[in-house]
Parts: C-alpha cells; sequence; structure tokens
C-alpha cells in the first residue's frame, strides 16, 4: 500500500469489523460448530477432501441406498456391512444439511420464508436460480420460464413486508425489493463466442420478455458473469439490450464483474463509458471470481495465457483498486461490493469515506449461508447487505454446493485462513500489495502442442471472416502434380466440389496416371540415396520450418478446409494445429533417436542405430485433410524416406497447400511427391510398387486389409518386406453408467457423436446405457440434437455442417433406412431448406438397439447414433467390446470402483473417461487402435517413428592384443 494513511484507515475499519464478529461469533449454534468442525476435519487431509468433495458431488445422482453404500465405502473406505440402508440415509442427511446451509430454497413459497427471515435480520437479497446445466433449447425455454414466473410473482409477495430504509432505499430513494441473477448461459443452449451474433439474438429474444416484466412489476435484474470465454459477449448482450429504446432509461439492472482478471480496470473504464453515454446508471456488482481453478486449467489444457491472477494478493489488489474506480464513478456505476473478505470490505470503506461517499451509495453483498457474522457487523454499522440466494433442488444445486464448499475450503480463502485456521487478524488486514508472492521459474517442456484459436477473441474471429472472404473472391484454384520438382498438369481433371455449396467448384486438379504414379516412385527413389545421408538434425530443422509455414498460413488453410471439406472453423483449425504438432512432435522424437544408444561391456562396444528404409506411399483421407497427410507424411521424411503423397479425392486443395510447405521450407526435389489422382487407379500401382518401402495408410477398412494383403506380396525385384502402417475405422463406444453426470455426458456425448458429423474415426457411434439412467439420458440427450444448429461450414455458428460427398449421403441415409429395420428411430432431425444447396444429412438417434444388429456393430461414418441398453456394467463391457473394432472408447462414470474395471476391460487404443473421445492430441494422446481397427501404431506417440525406421546394431571388439583401448 503506498499510501500509509490509507492503510492505517482500512486496519482502523477491518479491526472494527472484526471485533464485531467475535462478539456475534460468541452465539453461533452449536450446529454451526458442528460444520465448522466437519470442516476442519476434512480439511486435515487434501486427499481426504477432494473425495468427500466428490462424493458429495454423485451423491444426488444415487437411486439406492446399496449403491450409496458402495460410494461411501469407494471414495471415503467407509463400510458397515449389512447396515447400507443406515449408512446412506445418514449420509444423504449430512449432505442435505450441508446443502441447506448454502441452497436458500428449494421453490417460491419456501424462498419467499427465507426472504422474510433475511428481512428480519435487515439483509436485502438476490435470487440465483439452480439448475442443470442447458443443453437444449428446451431445458433454456424452461429457464426462462422459471425467471419469468420469479420476476412475476416474487414483487408481489414481498409488496407486504414493512418497509426498512436500510435495505429498500439508496441514496437516491427506494430500489426495488425484488432482485433477481441472471446466467446468459442458461437462456442458450449453443451459447458460444465463436458467434456472438447469432448467441445475441438467441439470448436476448428469451432475456427481454424477462426485463419487460421485471420492468413491469419493480423487480432488478442482475446478469452473473460467468467463464472468461464468455465474458466480452456478456458484456456485449448487457450493453446492448439496455441501449434499446425499449430499456435505455432503466436504472434496475446490473452486471457482475470479476476482479481476479487481469482486464477487470479496463472493462470498468468501458461499462463507465457506456454508462455515461445511455445517460442512466447501472449496477456493477464487483466480485473476485468463482471460475479460477477452471480458468487456470483452462489455459494450461490449451496453451493460452491465464487471463487470472495466479498470486491471490494480486487479486486483492485489483479488487480494492476496482472498487475504489466504482466509488469514484458511482454516478454511472453504482457499486455492489460482494466479498466475504474483511480486507477488502475495509478497503472499500476507506475509499469511500474518503471520497465522501455517503453508506446507502454503495451497496455489499454476500453468498448464502457464508460469513454471516460479517453481514451482521455489517448491519450494525449501517451498511446495506444484499444476500446472494440459491434457489432450486437439491440434485442441480450439488454443482452449486461443491463449488462453495472448494472455496471455503480452499488454502488461499479469506474465510478459511480467517474462521477456521484462525490465522491473526493483523495478518488479514495486511495489504493485498506486501503480500504479493514472486511469481516460481516453471520448466520449459521439449515439446508443446500449439495452442487452438481461441474464437472467444474478436481479432480471431475477423481473421477467420476475412480469410474465407479472399478464398472465395479468388475462384477455383488449378493444381498441379508434383514429382521431382516439376509442376505436371494432366489430361484429366478431378474436380473438388464444396459440400456446403454442391455446385460450387473449390478447385481443379490434375488427376495422375499409373505411369505418374511410377514416375512418382522414382523421383522418390532418386532422392533416397541423398536424404537418408542428411543428418537427422537438418531433417528435424525442414520439419520445424514447415510447421512454421502452416503456423503462418493457418487462417488460409482454414479457409481452404471449410470449403473444400465443410469442416467446421474450430474443426478446421484444430487439424491445422494438429498438423503442426505432428511436424514439431517427429522433429524432436527424430533428434531423441539419432543419438546411437548401446550396451557396452569392457572390450566390446555396442551401438543401435536407426536405418532410413526407403520411399513412402502416403495415403490420406478426407476427414483430417492437413493433420493425417501431414503426420505420415513428416514421420516419414523425417525419417529419411521420401514420399509420394496421395490425398483423397475430395480434398486434393488442402493437401496441395502441405506440398507447397514443404517445397517452401526447402525439401529437396523428390523428397516430397504430391500425387493426386483416383484411388483405384494410382493407390495400387503404389503399393504393389518393388521400390516402395512403406505404405503408411488412413481410411477404410475394406482399403486397408486389400492393402495390407497386396503389399504382403512380395513383387519382382523387390528385395525387401514391405511395412505396413495402417489405421482404419472404428465402432466407438461411450458406457454411461448409472451415477454419471448427465450435463457433461449428455454434452460429451453429443461432441463426440456429432462433430463434424460424425465423420471422424474416433467418433461415437454407440451409447452404451445402463438401465437406471437409460430413458433419464436419452430424454436430454434427444433434446440437445434437436438443438444442433445445421448450417454451411463457413457459418460459425456450425454445429452439423454436410457430409462429405453425393457418395457419403447415399451411403449413410441408406444405413438410416436399414437400421430402422433393427431399432426405433427415436431422433431424425430435418435439414430443411438446405437438404438442395449441400450434401445434408441432419442427426438421427436409435434407441433401444439390439448390440448385435448391424446399426450397432457397423461402422457408418454419419451423423447417425446408436443408443443400446445394458443390465449392468459387465453387460455393458461386453456390449462395448463386442465389435471387431478396437479404436476409441469411454465411460462416464462416477464410481472409483467402475472406471477402475473399465481402465482395465474397455480393450481399445484410446479409452477417455469422463470426456468426450474425440480431439486426441500430438504428444498426450498417442492416437490409434488395434483388432480391425489398425496395426497397434498410434500416431503422435513415442513408438510411431520406429515404424518408419529399421533397427540395426553395430557390435565393436575393442580388445586388441589383450589391451582394452578405445573403439575407432
Ligand atoms: P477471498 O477468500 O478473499 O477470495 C477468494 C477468491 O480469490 C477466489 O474465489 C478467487 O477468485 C481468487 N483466488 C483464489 N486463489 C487465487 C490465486 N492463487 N490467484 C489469484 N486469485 C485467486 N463469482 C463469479 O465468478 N460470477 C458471479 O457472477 C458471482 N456473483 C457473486 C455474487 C455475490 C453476491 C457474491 C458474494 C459472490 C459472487 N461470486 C461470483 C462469487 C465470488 O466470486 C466468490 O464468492 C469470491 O470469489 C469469494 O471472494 P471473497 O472476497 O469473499 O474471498
Amino acid at each position: 500500500m503506498d499510501d500509509p494513511a490509507l492503510d492505517d484507515r482500512i486496519r482502523k475499519i477491518g479491526r472494527e469489523i472484526f471485533s464485531r464478529v467475535t462478539e456475534s461469533s460468541r452465539f453461533s449454534s452449536p450446529l454451526a460448530r458442528l460444520d465448522d468442525a466437519m470442516m476442519a476435519w476434512s480439511m486435515r487431509n487434501e486427499r481426504r477432501k477432494s473425495r468427500l468433495f466428490r462424493f458429495v458431488d454423485c451423491l444426488p445422482s444415487l437411486r439406492s441406498s446399496q449403491a450409496i453404500a458402495r460410494h461411501l465405502r469407494e471414495y471415503l473406505h467407509i463400510s458397515l456391512p449389512g447396515f447400507s440402508p443406515v449408512v446412506a440415509a445418514a449420509a444423504t442427511l449430512g449432505v442435505s444439511r450441508m446443502a441447506r446451509k448454502f441452497i436458500a430454497a428449494d421453490d417460491l413459497d419456501h424462498a419467499v420464508k427465507t426472504i422474510a427471515e433475511l428481512r428480519r435480520k435487515r439483509l436485502a437479497f438476490t435470487v440465483d436460480l439452480l439448475g442443470e446445466a442447458v443443453v437444449s433449447e428446451s431445458e433454456a425455454d424452461q429457464f426462462q420460464r422459471r425467471y419469468l414466473e420469479l420476476v412475476e410473482l416474487l414483487p408481489a409477495r414481498l409488496a407486504g413486508f414493512a418497509e426498512d430504509s436500510l435495505i429498500d432505499r439508496d441514496a437516491a430513494g427506494a430500489i426495488p425489493r425484488a432482485n433477481v441473477s441472471v446466467k446468459l448461459s442458461s437462456l442458450f443452449s449453443q451459447f458460444d463466442p465463436i458467434n456472438p451474433a447469432g448467441t445475441s439474438q438467441a439470448v436476448l429474444a428469451r432475456l427481454r420478455p424477462i426485463i419487460r416484466m421485471a420492468r413491469k412489476n419493480g423487480a432488478m435484474i442482475n446478469l452473473d458473469m460467468e467463464q472468461f470465454a464468455f465474458k466480452d459477449l456478456t458484456l456485449e448482450i448487457f450493453k446492448s439490450v439496455f441501449t434499446e429504446d425499449e430499456f435505455h432509461d432503466w436504472p434496475d439492472a446490473g452486471i457482475a464483474i470479476q476482479a481476479y482478471l487481469r482486464c477487470t480496470l479496463d472493462d470498468l473504464k468501458g461499462l463507465a463509458e457506456w454508462s455515461q453515454r445511455r445517460g442512466t446508471p447501472v449496477w456493477v456488482r464487483l466480485v473476485k471470481g468463482a471460475y479460477w481453478d477452471f480458468e487456470t486449467v483452462v489455459a494450461a489444457q490449451n496453451g493460452w495465457p491465464v487471463a487470472v491472477f495466479i498470486d491471490k494478493a494480486q487479486t486483492d489488489a485489483n479488487f480494492e483498486s476496482a472498487a475504489a474506480f466504482l466509488i469514484e464513478n458511482r454516478h454511472l456505476l453504482r457499486p455492489a461490493i460482494a466479498s466475504h473478505n474483511v480486507r477488502s470490505i475495509a478497503a472499500t470503506l476507506a475509499h469511500a469515506q474518503r471520497c465522501g461517499a455517503k453508506p446507502a451509495e454503495i451497496e455489499f453483498q454476500m453468498l448464502f449461508g457464508m460469513a454471516d457474522a460479517v453481514k451482521t457487523a455489517l448491519v450494525q454499522m449501517n451498511h446495506r447487505v444484499r444476500v446472494y440466494a440459491p434457489v432450486g433442488r437439491l440434485l442441480p444445486g450439488m454443482a452449486y454446493l461443491v463449488r462453495r464448499l472448494l472455496e471455503n475450503t480452499s488454502n488461499e480463502s479469506f474465510l478459511r485462513a480467517g474462521f477456521i485456521d484462525r490465522v491473526p487478524e493483523e495478518q488479514l488486514l495486511m495489504s493485498p500489495i506486501l503480500r504479493k508472492r514472486r511469481p516460481a521459474a516453471r520448466p520449459i517442456p521439449a515439446f508443446t502442442n500449439e495452442p487452438p484459436v481461441d474464437f472467444s477473441l474478436q481479432s480471431s474471429r475477423d481473421d477467420m471472416a476475412r480469410a474465407i472472404a479472399a478464398f472465395s473472391a479468388q475462384g477455383r484454384a488449378e493444381v498441379p502434380l508434383l514429382i521431382a520438382g516439376q509442376r505436371i498438369f494432366t489430361d484429366q481433371w478431378i474436380e473438388s466440389i464444396n459440400p456446403s455449396h454442391k455446385s460450387r467448384v473449390v478447385a481443379r486438379c490434375a488427376g495422375a496416371s499409373a505411369e505418374h504414379a511410377n514416375q512418382a516412385v522414382a523421383a522418390a527413389k532418386t532422392a533416397f540415396a541423398a536424404w537418408r545421408d542428411v543428418p537427422a538434425e537438418d531433417r528435424a530443422r525442414l520439419l520445424d520450418r514447415v510447421a512454421d509455414i502452416l503456423l503462418r498460413d493457418r487462417f488460409e488453410l482454414a479457409a481452404v478446409e471449410i470449403a473444400e471439406c465443410a469442416k467446421p472453423w474450430r474443426e478446421a483449425h484444430a487439424d491445422i494445429a494438429e498438423a503442426i504438432d505432428f511436424c514439431r512432435y517427429y522433429a524432436w522424437q527424430m533428434r531423441q533417436l539419432a543419438s546411437p544408444a548401446g550396451a557396452d561391456v569392457p572390450g566390446e562396444r555396442n551401438r543401435w542405430l536407426y536405418e532410413s528404409r526407403g520411399p513412402a506411399a502416403v495415403i490420406a483421407p478426407w476427414n483430417f485433410p492437413l493433420a493425417i497427410l501431414c503426420g505420415m507424411a513428416a514421420a516419414a521424411v523425417v525419417a529419411g524416406n521420401p514420399v509420394v503423397l496421395k490425398p483423397a479425392e475430395q480434398s486434393p486443395l488442402v493437401a496441395f497447400h502441405l506440398a507447397r510447405a514443404y517445397e517452401e521450407a526447402g525439401a529437396p526435389p523428390g523428397v516430397v511427391n504430391y500425387l493426386p489422382g483416383v484411388g483405384e487407379e494410382v493407390g495400387p500401382v503404389l503399393v504393389e510398387h518393388p521400390d516402395v518401402a512403406i505404405i503408411a495408410f488412413t481410411g477404410s477398412r475394406a482399403v486397408g486389409l486389400s492393402i495390407n494383403h497386396l503389399a504382403s506380396e512380395p513383387r519382382d525385384n523387390q528385395d525387401h518386406v514391405k511395412r505396413v502402417i495402417v489405421e482404419m475405422g472404428g465402432k466407438n463406444a461411450i458406457i454411461i453408467d448409472e451415477d454419471a453426470d448427465l450435463d457433461e455426458t449428455v454434452a460429451g456425448v453429443v461432441t463426440s457423436a456429432f462433430g463434424y458429423s460424425g465423420q471422424k474415426c474416433s467418433a461415437c457411434s454407440r451409447a452404451v446405457v445402463l438401465t437406471g439412467v437409460y430413458d433419464a439420458f436419452l430424454a436430454r440427450l434427444i433434446e440437445a440434437v434437436a438443438s444442433l444448429k445445421i448450417a454451411p461450414a463457413e457459418d460459425p455458428g456450425c454445429r452439423i455442417g454436410p457430409v462429405i460427398d453425393a457418395e457419403a449421403h447415399r451411403r449413410i441415409l441408406a444405413a438410416v433406412e436399414r437400421g430402422k429395420r433393427d431399432a426405433r428411430l427415436a431422433f431424425a432431425g430435418d435439414t430443411g431448406p438446405l437438404a438442395d444447396e449441400g450434401y445434408y444429412i441432419a442427426p438421427h438417434v436409435f434407441a433401444d438397439v439390439p448390440p448385435s444388429s448391424p446399426l450397432a456393430t457397423e461402422e457408418i461414418f454419419g451423423p447417425v447414433l446408436s443408443v443400446i441398453s445394458a443390465r449392468s456394467l459387465d453387460d455393458a463391457l461386453s456390449i462395448a467390446d463386442g465389435v471387431q473394432y478396437a479404436l476409441t472408447g469411454g465411460i462416464f462414470s462416477r464410481s472409483p470402483a467402475n472406471i477402475a474395471r473399465a481402465r482395465r476391460e474397455f480393450r481399445v487404443g484410446n479409452l477417455y473417461i469422463n470426456r468426450q473421445i474425440t480431439g486426441a492430441l500430438v504428444g498426450r494422446q498417442p492416437f490409434g487402435g488395434f483388432k480391425l481397427s489398425g496395426g497397434g501404431t498410434q500416431a503422435g506417440g513415442p513408438d510411431y517413428l520406429r515404424h518408419f525406421l529399421m533397427p540395426r546394431c553395430v557390435t565393436e571388439n575393442t580388445l586388441r592384443h589383450g589391451f582394452a583401448a578405445d573403439a575407432e
């Protein structure tokens, strides 16, 4: 604190609050003390705390006393055999009591009673409606109805209370008694900053009637602030609706701003300027922020800069600065200071006194069930205190409860420090500036994934829109073959069509003949002689340069993928980021493998080294048009094997960009040859060619198996055994356990099954659901699927685009027709007016699918999901494993024992627990399956490169006439 007088003042006010707190705590009830003792017990051991909270989290989803007893045993090792009902009842009672501490009421009637009690203590309130995460439009409608009911009925129910000027008036006069907090994500199931216009439109359509009703009945509306990615859009929607003619002069609106963000003051300045233009002030509820763990994890997982402060003292210091800003600008932004931290509150009061602000101009806010003694102290000091009162049922309230428990018991929590750990008052009142810590230096990892583009940033959205416009302005591209550094046009053209708009030709591409295939292999063979001896470090550097070029061109490339393959924005960028990762990862791996290892004994020197194999044919699919082609090619090239790239007929333009990137990066002629053509014509020539040493293929099972077969037969003049690396399809299942968190399960299954219209080999095509949760899951799933927007891929709101081409369109629809014979078609979407525009297929969900029917066993590669019921986990595992494929799989469960079983017995290449089953990242999730899904070679993992290399061992005897000399 650079102002000692102010700091003295803050400490003085803080001490006063503490003395009042101590006084009122003396009268706390024995039950409250029991709660404190429970908390203290749970915190003595971090592992126990986390297991206890995890148990609390899943308890409401458990349907029988046996299930509760089992989970208690699994999480907390509490077991009383034969007493399940008693144990279950005691646990439920304990958790319900805990929940009632933080959840004010379960319905409106009960809420009014709680409000009356609060008012007796001279406390104002704001109601927060608890609910499940909104995954469908019908759930968003339901939330809107609940908000509407609240703002319609609550004001009348409160009108009869006698006025209390401390809470019913501020410096300007009466303020609404009914106060409702609204989360915008509850008003639109597809809330996504990638699509600000579509999101705003949908949110506003539901928000306006709520505001209208609130205004009519005299209720106040405050927008909560959620995760950082939603922040700009939430602010935008807030400003836009309260600038509209109908609402621009309404003073009873507010928004929460989080002080743990580095950008708090900028946002407050923006709001103040806007409020000035508007001419009517709004409320700002200043909070520290409830998503700290989430924000730091999301940033770490994506490699994004962290939006929140990492040092708690910085959050506290920022909170004080932001509170001061609000006080100074209170004619524009009316301050509502939401904190339980006595230092933060005292700092606000000291600033207010210094600025001559009247007590009624500043409101304090705290959460229901937290820091009650601090609330009482502030009321005694004549300040208006508003309590944030969550209302709703226990099940959806559990997530809220666990958040509060975590917050109260976090190492950084003021309440823990003050009321449980009993840290001395003077330390608690210390200026945050004096508490600041120096950040610890972090080790630099050897390989890091390319961070995905963050579409919550306006600049990213602008770059993408510009690239799409530039690409469509370019007109049709013409693409040659590239053999031995020569561009070759042929008399055959292959047209690549935009699947979203089938009348648009994206590119015309020269088609290779069998003769061209022979030329390309000859070029690769010639290049091999020199390339194999280029130092591994130089080959690795080539890949690094290719990665840099792809990164530089990522928006341009994404625009090509959107047009040529109908990849939605995020998916297109993920494909490019993965390609970049492959280059960097294999470059790094090659550097490791290049230094020979060995096991020496005295007199004997052993060196193990890797040798290049020879020309490689790389045959790639269209569904990850850059990443898969690039990954297979990068592994071959860095291992010293020149390549012939044979892209899919549907994605030649994307592939050409890769060939050009190698050219620009300085690959010698012949090291990367580009050979688009009809698969049936050039594929067999490459596979059977006696000079091709490696075939790396990703695609369908039929083609993969036939390549494996063809390659096994040695041809004339062939002096080696061909190495075949095949990655084929899947019929991937997600098991849904009875205790699964349905909010996350539904979202995870929808993303896994319908992302890129199910055209991923990792996609989920079977949901294997335990009977106890089957109906509930299916109902929410169908509503969620019905809410997905079908749109052309260039539309940022697109959740389901078209499938790749006419052939796929026909094949998938035929599979749907056949499926109707096996099972009940529970949902079929409608492509509406898009039906004739492109190859659109709406999502389909089949229910009650027999596990051995073709629908449940054959790959469809489209937006079709089969829901299968299972009697038990045994049954579910045998259904999941009972297909010829073993690629990806998943389980949603909150039972540690069932998760452990799935880890062992759900035998697939990539198993995902409690998350979507698509989106493997290079270096983190080596990707690939076995059985008829592939040969067990996982791309992007530590073993992959070895498949492109030949191991050798050189042994030297260093003993000369009995004398052990150095090796030659
Ligand atoms: P303190 O213990 O002083 O602060 C805890 C906070 O510090 C954490 O919550 C976190 O924000 C921050 N923190 C913790 N560790 C670190 C670290 N290592 N580095 C940096 N910062 C750290 N939150 C929202 O996000 N959106 C809302 O809309 C919202 N509405 C609320 C409404 C009311 C009325 C109230 C009282 C709270 C609301 N909150 C909201 C929750 C609020 O953010 C938390 O209750 C608050 O963070 C607790 O702060 P404190 O000052 O009481 O406690």
